[in-house]
Parts: structure tokens; C-alpha cells; sequence
């Protein structure tokens, strides 16, 4: 009998548009694998070599339930912990009650040896700031990564400004305190105080925008 092969759609694919399309589905997922998993102790260990899955979970307000669902390109698994009677009870959280549920379940079903493919084709090479992920404006160092094509309307980087310093390169000047042959013009990373305060212990990088704080002479007033 000659066979052809199926060219059109799979009848079982839905015609609405998706609500996200592979690319970002994928990138989700490879944000969603955690090496380390909690243990039915509820302690947390390393899991170099386990089966990889994508995975997240919830818990309500009031710890009246609990749920973690995990994906596998065979599989998905979703626990549900709480009470019948929906009492709440201290405790009762998403990574201690139903992860190491979730994890229990993986470990008791067949081994897959393959993750889901990279969809190239729904995703384009993006030149990003290195430091804060937006679109790099021309004074960002800059990254090339794969992202989804709708990763090209992202916003512009907010984050880096060109800065006039001495030329000890401590202190902001203008033409009004310093030879404008002796200024020195550099981009920095600028964060509001509040995001620059807590990223800064996790990304020393980010404790270069002090010198942005220090003017050494009046700077030109925005306002007029
Ligand atoms: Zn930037």
C-alpha cells in the first residue's frame, strides 16, 4: 500500500493561538529545573545526575493547601496536599508537603532519556546588555542570546547612563568645575537606590555606580 506521509496539522491541535508559544514555553522550562530538591524530610539536596524535570509549586494563603506539578516530555505530575475539610495548618507549604511527593512519583516512573528540543525555529539571536537582560542601547556591554522572536520588541536597557567623571573617575563633574578635555565619559549602571541595594550583594559588579552618587560640582539642573 502506498503510505503518505501526513503533512497538515495533527486533528488533535487546537486552532486557537497559543498562549505561549514554544520558544517561551521552553525557556520556562529550563528555568523550572532546580538541582537541588527538597527530600521527603523536607531538607534540600543535589541532584546532579536525577531525571530532569521542570517543576513549580504553590501554596494558599493560610497553608490550607498545597501543590507541586512537574514536567517531563513523557510526563506530567501534579500533587495536591491539604485537608478535606480545607483547615489550615502551619507548615503546609508547596516545597515541603507536595514537592518531595512530586519527586517520589518521577522516581517510580519509567526513565526518559531525552528532554524537549530547543525550538530554533520559533526563536532568534537577541543582542542584550550583558548586565540587566533588556535590548542594549549603543553604552551596554553587550550579549548575544537565543530568545523568542518577540524578544526583539523588548524594551531598551533602563539601567545604563553615560556619566561624566574626574578624572580619578570618583566623582560626577561638568563643564562648570573641570576642563571638558578632562572629563571622562563613561557609561555606568545606574539602579534606583532600592534594587541597587539588594542586587548588589548578590553581583559585585553592581557597587561600580557609587562614584554616581558623588558630584564634585553642581550638576545642570533637569528641571529648567
Ligand atoms: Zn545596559
Amino acid at each position: 500500500m502506498d503510505v503518505k506521509p501526513n503533512l497538515g496539522k495533527p486533528s488533535y491541535l487546537s486552532k486557537e493561538p497559543l498562549a505561549m508559544g514554544a520558544a517561551a514555553t521552553w525557556l520556562t522550562f529550563e528555568a523550572m529545573q532546580e538541582v537541588e530538591r527538597p527530600n521527603a524530610e523536607g531538607e534540600w539536596e543535589y541532584f546532579r545526575s536525577s531525571r530532569r524535570v521542570a517543576w513549580k509549586t504553590g501554596t494558599s494563603f493560610g497553608f490550607r493547601d498545597a501543590w507541586a506539578v512537574g514536567v517531563s516530555p513523557r510526563y506530567a505530575v501534579g500533587i495536591w496536599v491539604g485537608n478535606a475539610d480545607g483547615e489550615g495548618r502551619p507548615g503546609l507549604m508547596g516545597v515541603l508537603s507536595a514537592a518531595p511527593v512530586l519527586f517520589d512519583v518521577f522516581s517510580r516512573l519509567p526513565q526518559e532519556n531525552r528532554w524537549f528540543s530547543t525550538p530554533y525555529d520559533d526563536m532568534t539571536k537577541v543582542s542584550v546588555c550583558k548586565e540587566s537582560g533588556y535590548r542594549n542601547l549603543a553604552i551596554c556591554p553587550v550579549d548575544t542570546i537565543w530568545a523568542p522572536r518577540s524578544g526583539l520588541k523588548a524594551d531598551a536597557c533602563p539601567y545604563h547612563q553615560l556619566v561624566h567623571l574626574d578624572p580619578s573617575r570618583q566623582w560626577q563633574v561638568n563643564s562648570d568645575c573641570e576642563s571638558p578635555s578632562r572629563i571622562i565619559h563613561e557609561p555606568w549602571m545606574v539602579l534606583p537606590p532600592l534594587e541597587e541595594y539588594y542586587y548588589k550583594s548578590l553581583n559585585p559588579i553592581l557597587d561600580r555606580c557609587r562614584p554616581c552618587a558623588k558630584t564634585a560640582c553642581p550638576l545642570p539642573d533637569k528641571s529648567s
